[in-house]
């Protein structure tokens, strides 16, 4: 746990942010700032800064994370019509938490 993360903090139910699915590895919730109608965030307990950083023991945590995507797009009804899952890395890649978080979106 990172004391300064937002999304660390979000995790520590910190702020007054919606969960729409929480188990021991991850969370969901809306993204603050939509780009599209369903723009979803699933996001691990775990601090780790990016993509970049995942090491070996990550491998679990990061395949929870796309397995569940499937899962939370059947709840929103966007799993026949398809959605975008998009991990941006760094500043460059259009990062701006640093804490990874994989983006569902669509419509
Ligand atoms: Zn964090």
């Amino acid at each position: 746990m990172d004391q300064d993360c937002l999304f660390c903090k979000i995790v520590r139910g910190e702020t007054d942010t919606r969960f729409i699915y929480e188990d021991d590895t991850l969370v969901v919730f809306k993204d603050k700032y939509p780009h599209r109608p369903v723009h979803l965030l699933i996001v691990p307990k775990t601090h780790i800064r990016s993509i970049n950083d995942l090491k070996p023991e990550h491998q679990d945590i990061v395949a929870k994370m796309i397995f569940k995507a499937p899962d939370i797009a059947r709840n929103f009804k966007v799993d026949q019509e398809g959605y975008k899952l998009l991990f941006n890395v760094e500043r460059g890649g259009g990062q701006i938490i640093f804490h990874l978080h994989l983006h569902l979106m669509s419509g």
